[in-house]
């Protein structure tokens, strides 16, 4: 197994302080999803109308993806195909070298980070600047994002000040975000002023007008779009929607699920280039046909990367980011990296506790905790998981075909449990325990009490 989930959870969890922090905030966040969600009041029928949307258009993506292309043309908008990441930083790079580009501004896309387009662009000597401010803070420090929404999650505004200090050269000791923002803004602003290129994601691609839309809450994207004479949008296939009303459905739940805001700070509709400018769309495929062919696993395909599932999950919120394999971190990453590799991310679909608050809050209603269990099965059928787990599962599963060793094996744990509980701290359960009391053992099995109960009953009645 290339990476094993509970060991970088563990380094995460061992300084307690911070886990219980990054815990707090994470809940805050959901908090406020909740509060915000409760505003709605037809939110379920919402939900469902997102559902049933995402579902047509998956069942007919390469219509609407042809119908979005020939409008967006008709527009003036050059459309490029991209089969995988290669490709798309190809293509990006070619954009960026005929016209000269030597720096690009960049808004939040986690297609251009599962694409790695900034170290390939770097190497090729284009400057790379982020401009999300959660993203340029993890850009500033080396890092990658620990959350799809706040990529600086994982990060004090102690530590910031101390990197700003470091990189920008900002007064030592700040810790107040109003000025680390402050600062931030004057840097960003001279990036913005000096690049000849922006790139942004893509929230939603209408096939019916061929425009694009865009949401930020910091106005990055469409600085970085307005300044330079070059725009480029990065989209993965599962980004089209059909028609300009449905829109709406999505808009209202994503800032919801995201942060709780009734609505997004920002939300730029592209459907030309500018006069004298150039609006290019990448569309890129890199896996996503593969999802699309797997009826069980299709829904993964309808996410719109609100980051709400992150922020209620229990495992998320006490692991942090960087615990997961995969660059998009949580539920939604747990079930994603898998298909994209499930001997690199077999750990993945254990990193859940199955309790389905992630499937709750979805407001795409993405059924997340079953596709995990499905993982899961996957990958004990390809033998992907611990082989001390498969032994333990085949006792279980043993035992478990024969009702008088289970009832047997059920009686001699308990008695052992009984005059020797110190003894369960050595065994499998050792490390589930290092945290939790161990609970009094029962006097008879659930099975014993069903029996007594259940003749007692007989009796009365006869
Ligand atoms: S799976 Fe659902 S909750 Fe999670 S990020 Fe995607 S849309 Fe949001």
């Amino acid at each position: 197994m290339i990476h094993f989930h509970p060991g970088k959870a563990e380094a995460f969890a061992a300084d307690e302080a911070r886990a219980h922090w990054h815990d707090t905030a994470l809940w805050f966040v959901r908090v406020k999803r909740d509060r915000g969600a409760a505003t709605v009041p037809e939110w379920e029928q919402l939900r469902a109308a997102a559902e049933g949307i995402k579902a047509h258009t998956l069942s007919r993506l390469a219509d609407y993806l042809e119908e979005f292309e020939r409008n967006a043309r008709a527009n003036g908008i050059q459309v490029h195909w991209a089969r995988d990441g290669e490709e798309h930083n190809r293509i990006v790079h070619g954009i960026l070298e005929r016209h000269g580009v030597t720096r690009m501004v960049k808004s939040k896309s986690m297609l251009t980070e599962e694409c790695h387009l900034n170290p390939y662009l770097e190497a090729r000597g284009i400057e790379v600047v982020d401009t999300d401010l959660g993203e340029r803070i993890v850009q500033l420090a080396g890092e990658a994002p620990s959350h799809i929404v706040m990529p600086a999650i994982h990060r004090k505004k102690e530590e910031i000040g101390d990197l700003f200090h470091e990189k920008l050269g900002t007064p030592r000791g700040l810790a107040d975000p109003t000025i680390l923002t402050a600062a931030a803004r004057k840097h960003l602003r001279e990036k913005f002023l000096g690049a000849q290129a922006g790139l942004t994601g893509v929230n939603f691609a209408i096939a019916e007008t061929g425009g694009i839309v865009v949401v930020t809450n910091e106005g990055n994207a469409d600085m970085g779009t307005t300044l330079p004479p070059v725009h480029v949008a990065s989209m993965g296939v599962e980004k089209v929607i059909p028609r300009a009303r449905d829109l709406g459905v999505f808009l209202r739940l994503l800032a919801r699920s995201a942060t709780g805001q009734p609505v997004s700070t920002y939300t730029t509709h592209f459907h030309s280039a500018r006069p004298g400018a150039e609006l290019h769309v990448v569309i890129v495929d890199n896996g996503r046909s593969e999802i699309l062919a797997r009826e069980a696993h299709r829904k993964a395909l309808a996410c719109i990367r609100c980051g709400a599932c992150l922020n209620t999950c229990p495992v998320y919120r006490r692991s942090g980011g960087y615990s997961y394999s995969y660059l998009i971190p949580g539920p939604i990453g747990s079930v994603l990296g898998p298909h994209r590799d499930l001997a690199g991310h077999a750990s993945l679909p254990f990193a859940s506790s199955l309790c389905g608050s992630c499937t709750d809050v979805c407001p795409v209603k993405v059924d997340l905790h079953h596709q995990l269990l499905a993982l899961r099965q996957e990958a004990g059928e390809e033998k992907l998981i611990p082989l001390g787990k498969r032994m333990g599962m085949k006792a279980a599963a043993f035992a478990m075909a024969r009702p008088r060793l289970f009832r047997t094996g059920g009686r001699f744990a308990r008695f052992v449990l009984r005059v020797a509980p110190g003894l369960a701290r050595f065994g499998p359960a050792a490390v589930w325990l290092r945290q939790r009391e161990l609970p009094e053992p029962p006097g008879e099995s659930f099975a014993d009490l069903y029996d007594r109960e259940t003749a007692g009953k007989q009796e009365e009645r006869s």
